[in-house]
């Protein structure tokens, strides 16, 4: 295989490139470029400029590539802008177009029978979770940034969040796209089926991709069954391996029904205390605690089957506490507990933070190395929480107490290193769930199969010849 990278001489697009679009597309696609589209929400990288452009339609998305590709303007797809790795940001190419997926919020066809939706790039994910309840099913990717990320963005992320467990990640939800290819082609893969088996499949090239292949401008989605009955409990474990255990018991038991299992370390408990005091914690501050969350069709009971549950893990030795959410509100609480975790971590301020996963048989032994690779670098708190059900973990390391991230920057490297490197030992990855963007380009280059690595250049290269799409995300430019 053969590295065929482009020289970096993109043309800015301002003056004849922008006058020349301007006769080709509606006025309501030329935006005014405000901040937000030059920040993220870590503050690490910061775009100097660019010509903002919001197609509404997908021949339009089409107008804007073909033209950028003949011209060499790179192309920065802008979906909600939540992306945690700097993939929707660019600090250094000269006036890039920032492609936003804003105004292509239709939603295409609600299909019950298929159970199958299509939407456009641009609708928001809590939308189409409220379009799949409408028509009395479920869209169950969940995550916090749900009222601002698009389902574009989702999918080029290949975003996972709480359900995973049950219902696969982002990928396994995409039943069909559409797509502006590099060369401003539409490729027309809209289908509800779910056995499609025509040679290569350029959706999953395309889901994951972070903007670096082509524009998604729709997509078909795969919708489930709303459960009937919806239930939650917190459990105070042992220990990360008791929360393994428990999770076995638990599917054991009760079988497809566990929807979510989130394992909690005290240090986020202490933090929420810290900087969030309304947020109720039923259990106090215990060292490792679980939230589990069960979503039941036919007779069943979600309360009971969480009690038996309780009294069978107790038997074993695994849980020592444990309160079930009595009503839809309570259940809420726990899942606002745990979802404002991430907010507590802000407002302390991690030196380092780290979406990772590891083989969930391998989370107990990874977790007990981790807190031993870190003390070996200084007097840091970690807080580990994450989708333990399927081995994500966000490994995020703090100041010790009175201190200040800032005193820590020349740690920061050292710090994820460690920490990286320690996953990579587990048989891990260093991007769960938030992809790559700008942030983790090194880390693909040092840790991923280098034959992986050669082939996806070689993919980028045959795909975008001219390097537009997103340059410096993902592969380095
Ligand atoms: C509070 C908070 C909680 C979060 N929780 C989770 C979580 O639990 N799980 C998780 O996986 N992520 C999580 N994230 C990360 C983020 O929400 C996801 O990565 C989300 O998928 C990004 O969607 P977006 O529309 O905001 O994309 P953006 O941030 O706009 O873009 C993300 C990437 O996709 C590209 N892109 C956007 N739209 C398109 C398109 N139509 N075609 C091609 N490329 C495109 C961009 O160029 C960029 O590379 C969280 C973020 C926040 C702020």
């Amino acid at each position: 295989m053969t590295l065929d990278t482009p020289p970096p001489d993109y043309t800015p697009a301002t003056g004849a490139f922008a006058e020349t679009l301007r006769g080709l597309l509606p006025e309501a696609a030329f935006r005014d470029l405000d901040a937000r589209y030059l920040e993220e929400s870590r503050g690490r990288w910061a775009g100097q400029g660019g010509l903002l452009l919001a197609p509404g339609a997908t021949e339009e998305v089409a107008t804007i590539v073909r033209h950028a590709a003949e011209h060499r303007v790179a192309v920065v797809p802008y979906g909600g802008g939540t992306g945690l790795v700097g993939g929707q940001v660019s600090a250094d190419l000269p006036v890039p177009v920032i492609l936003s997926l804003e105004r292509m919020t239709r939603v295409r066809r609600v299909d019950p029978v298929e159970n199958a939706l299509t939407v456009e790039a641009g609708v928001i994910l809590q939308q189409v979770q409220e379009v799949a309840a409408e028509a009395d099913r479920l869209f169950p990717l969940t995550i916090a940034a749900q009222g601002s990320a698009r389902i574009g963005g989702i999918l080029s992320t290949n975003a996972g969040g709480v359900n995973v467990l049950r219902y696969g990640n982002a990928r396994d939800l995409c039943l069909g796209l559409e797509a502006v290819l590099p060369d401003g082609s539409v490729l027309h893969g809209l289908s509800p089926l779910r056995k499609n088996n025509t040679g290569y499949d350029l959706r999953h090239l395309l889901i994951g991709a972070e903007g670096t292949l082509g524009i998604i401008t729709a997509a078909t989605l795969k919708l489930w069954p709303r459960p009937a009955r919806m239930g939650a409990a917190m459990m105070t474990v042992r220990d990360p391996q008791a929360a393994l255990d428990l999770l076995n018991l638990a599917r054991d038991r009760i079988g497809e029904g566990v929807s979510a299992f989130e394992l909690i370390g005290r240090t986020g408990l202490a933090f929420l205390a810290e900087t969030m005091p309304d947020v109720r914690l039923p259990l106090g501050q215990p060292e490792w605690s679980v939230l589990i969350d069960l979503g039941l069709g036919g007779a069943g009971e979600p309360t009971a089957a969480l009690e038996d549950l309780f009294v069978a893990a107790e038997a074993a030795g695994l849980v020592s506490d444990g309160v079930i959410a009595q009503s839809e509100a309570q259940r809420q609480d726990f899942w606002h507990l745990r979802e404002s975790i991430p907010e507590g971590n802000r407002r302390i301020g991690a030196v380092s933070s780290h979406d990772i996963s590891v083989p969930t048989a391998a989370i107990p032994e990874f977790i007990r190395a981790g807190t031993g690779v870190i003390a070996g670098l200084g007097d840091f708190r970690i807080n580990c929480f994450g989708h333990v059900g399927d081995g994500n973990l966000h490994y995020n390391v703090f100041p010790a107490p009175g201190q200040d991230r800032a005193d820590h920057v020349d740690e920061r490297d050292a710090i994820k290193s460690a920490v990286h490197d320690l996953v990579h030992r587990h048989g891990g990855s260093v991007s769960a769930e938030h992809g790559v963007g700008r942030l983790k380009v090194g880390d693909l280059e040092r840790y991923v199969d280098p034959t992986k690595l050669a082939a996806m250049r070689v993919i980028k290269s045959a795909l975008d010849p001219a390097g537009i799409m997103n340059p410096g995300a993902v592969l380095r430019r």
